[in-house]
């Protein structure tokens, strides 16, 4: 096991020293620090820099690139300034031999163009720097970073590349780079060698930045050491590759990205263990947990054998798979922490009840909880028609519940003669009692963060009947699935299934993208298709976050299209319906007995209508990747092929044409989400602040992922093998973070 873990307190208290100690740094200039997190010696250390910008050297005019920021210096050769109709503008041209190129400013004093032109008058010559542009005949720079010179004089060399830092409002590079330095340097100091020295062998020893990482690992591993990382990273020389540093490829970056990982892997890995130290009743106690299919079925599994031969279809191998994977975890007596990921459509609500029916037949009751009303709603259709045959009682709660029909779902669940309870966040309110909770099933439409997982977890204890302290098993269903690795990293608290099968029969989906102005043709397309006897969504959208507008707007389409097709039965089923009026049409929909159903997005997840084949989705540009991917998976469903119309209005953004796009070209759903993390990043797909995953300080997990097995594989030998070197990661990379969290 490694020693240098251990902190002298010394070192400690020094890495922990307020930054209020350096120079230049008051009160004011603290707060906006702080605002970043940025409170100690040891957080400007680990405040790493995301770009590079190369002073080192100069770059003639003619190897320029586009896009590159360089370095120039010529000669002045001219200067002028204009009024064009509303802004004025100077311009300079510089010339270095190798050709001329244009500096160009909106925002200057009268001062500075005085003295530019002044110095161009003389023959002096300047040294610029910023990002380079195209221009008509050339290259130009605008707002450049400038000096006038003397000929041949140069003045704005630097020795190392200049790190540009992750920042906020007040906090300017230079600000940031001054603090930096100062600990950087006091750093040396403190250590005693000279910045050549930085790389010394004798350095690696030295317990201040301790390597965490066990040496077995970072010699397989071949990691350089802590320190030397980030002095390379904070004041990299200039020679070094600016190219791989950026991109994350360098040793030295590498090396903190992978502890950062880690890091995470870690307090994932930690909260799972956690969660097996608790307690929970075996719910399938026989000795052979693999029976689930209909053949073998015995008469012990009463529940689970009938619901399976009353199904109308034969389960797919899929669900079979994974059907067994919850009985097996379910036997155990710890809680189970299952997360499946299906795509829309994969049958997950068929394994849920299966997961169900396991908990009952062991005596124990089911809590069912959903996102959203419409779907919680659906969930309670589909659960008594498959459980009533069974003579097994299904509960009711809603936000929306009334007194009376609470009061008694409240008694039904309390003594026990509720067997599955059924509703959305209302289930965990404080005055709901279980007599006897088993099984805990989410259906998740936006994914929960492992603290909130462990919450929910808690929710299903606190009851005087369970004095045991025994916890609910976890079935967590998305379907919203993520690429592999991805998943290890963002569910390693979880033990994942994937229902990676379509139930047979199914037609894709085609998908066309129109522009609006076809609206009249749509419609025209979608009445001859209802006459004929389909069935199709009209889904009408809103940029504007706001319920009402968008109910307003299915409204008005509505009472459009009712006018327009009188001869067509037309329902319109909105979030602010009441949960009555809701079900019924819905139901009339599911009977077949309206042929266009007008929606809003409440219909996203879970609605299940086989026989609807049709759907066109307005301003479609407005919804993101996945909740179109849901969206479409409404249709489909059936035998009949079908089709989505996506609509779009006004012109396309780039990335609004590449999610439109996607959706045309593919009905994999793991195919859209890894497009989705492209496109929107893993902070908004995975939930920003829910993971945590979207704020970390140098690691990108979609720029990292081949990383994310490893660090996967080492984290569980760190867990194993060197277990005192788990808290010393975390604490260096989510210190702060866990901290705020507990709160
Ligand atoms: P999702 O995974 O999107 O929640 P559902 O559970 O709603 O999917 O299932 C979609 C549809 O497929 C439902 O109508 C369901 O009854 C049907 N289904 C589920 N499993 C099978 C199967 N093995 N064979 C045929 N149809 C199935
Ligand atoms: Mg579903």
């Amino acid at each position: 096991m490694c020693t240098d873990t251990k902190h002298t307190p010394d070192d400690a208290s020094w890495l922990q020293q307020s930054i209020i100690h350096l120079k230049g740094i008051g009160d004011k200039m603290q707060e906006r620090f702080a605002r970043r997190s940025l409170l100690t010696f040891n957080d400007l250390l680990f405040h790493l820099p995301t770009r590079y910008q190369d002073k080192t050297r100069v770059v003639p005019i003619a190897s320029l690139r586009i896009g590159d920021s360089a370095l120039i210096h010529g000669e002045l050769v001219h200067c002028q300034t204009q009024s064009t109709m509303k802004r004025p503008m100077l311009s300079c041209d510089i010339n270095d031999g190798s050709g001329v190129m244009s500096l160009r400013f909106f925002h200057f004093t009268h001062y500075q163009a005085k003295a530019l032109s002044r110095a161009t008058e003389q023959g002096k010559w300047l040294m610029g720097f910023g990002e380079i542009k195209r221009a008509r005949h050339s290259f130009e720079i605008i707002h450049p970073e400038y000096r006038i010179c003397e000929p041949q004089q140069v003045l704005m060399l630097e020795e190392t590349l200049s790190p540009i830092y992750p920042t906020t409002e007040g906090l300017t590079q230079k600000i940031l780079r001054n603090a930096i330095a100062q600990v950087l340097a006091l750093l040396q100091q403190r250590l005693g060698v000279s910045p050549s020295q930085v790389g010394n062998k004798k350095l690696l020893k030295q317990p201040l930045i301790a390597d965490l990482l066990p040496l077995p690992i970072r010699q397989r591993l071949a990691l350089p050491s802590t320190i030397e990382a980030l002095f390379y990273l904070h004041q990299p020389p200039p020679d070094c590759p600016i190219f791989a540093l950026q991109e994350g490829s360098d040793p030295y970056r590498k090396a903190l990205i992978f502890e950062e990982l880690l890091a995470h892997q870690l307090t994932m890995k930690q909260a799972y263990q956690a969660k097996k130290q608790y307690h929970a009743h075996s719910l399938i106690s026989r000795n052979d947990v693999q029976i689930t299919s209909q053949q073998d079925a015995t008469e012990k599994l009463q529940y689970s054998a009938q619901f399976l031969q009353q199904l109308p279809f034969k389960l797919t191998q899929a669900q079979e798979r994974v059907i067994a994977e919850i009985a097996l975890d379910m036997s155990q007596t710890h809680p189970m922490q299952r997360l499946v990921q299906g795509d829309v459509g994969s049958g997950k609500t068929v394994v849920a009840a299966m997961a169900g029916l396991y908990a009952i037949e062991s005596g124990f009751q089911v809590a069912l909880m959903a996102p959203t009303e419409l779907l919680a709603e659906q969930h309670r259709t589909n659960f008594q028609h498959w459980f009533s045959p069974l003579s097994l009682q299904v509960a009711w709660l809603s936000g929306k519940t009334r007194a009376k029909q609470r009061r008694e779902a409240l008694q039904s669940i309390a003594d026990g003669s509720a067997h599955i309870v059924i509703g959305t966040h209302a289930l965990f309110q404080d005055d709901v009692l279980f007599q006897h909770l088993g099984l805990v099933i989410i259906d998740e439409q936006h994914r929960f963060g492992v603290h909130q997982r462990l919450s929910l977890l808690n929710k299903g204890l606190p009851n005087e009947n369970n004095a045991y302290d025994y916890y609910p098993h976890q079935l967590i269903m998305t379907a919203t699935p993520i690429p592999r690795t991805l998943a290890m990293t963002a569910y390693a608290d979880l033990d994942c299934s994937i229902i990676d099968e379509l139930p047979p029969g199914r037609t894709p989906v085609e998908t066309v993208v129109l522009s609006e102005q076809r609206r009249n043709a749509v419609l025209q397309r979608v009445y001859q298709a209802c006459l004929a006897g389909r069935q199709a969504y009209w889904v009408c959208t809103l940029i504007e976050e706001s319920e009402l507008l968008q109910c307003q707007a299915a409204e008005k389409t509505y009472e459009q299209l009712h006018d327009q097709f009188p001869d067509l039965t037309i329902g319109l089923v909105h979030g602010r319906l009441k949960a009555q009026e809701k079900q019924s049409v819905m139901q009339a929909f599911k009977q077949g007995e309206i042929a266009l159903l007008i929606a809003t997005t409440v219909i996203e997840v879970g609605v299940d209508v086989p026989n609807a084949s049709l759907m066109i989705i307005e301003n479609a540009e407005r919804l993101g990747l996945s909740q179109l991917h849901q969206l479409r998976g409404r249709v489909g469903r059936g035998s009949q092929s079908s089709a989505c119309v996506l609509m779009y209005g006004g012109r396309l953004s780039k990335n609004a044409k590449a999610r439109l796009m996607t959706l045309r070209e593919t009905n994999d759903g793991f195919i859209v989400a890894q497009k989705d993390l492209a496109l929107r990043g893993p902070g908004e797909v995975l939930g920003t602040k829910q993971t945590g995953l979207a704020e970390m300080k140098i690691a990108d997990i979609i720029r990292d992922q081949s990383l994310l097995p490893q660090v996967s594989n080492i984290a569980q030998e760190l867990i194993n093998e060197y277990p005192d070197s788990v808290e010393p990661i975390i604490n260096r990379w989510l210190g702060q973070k866990m901290e705020y969290q507990n709160v």
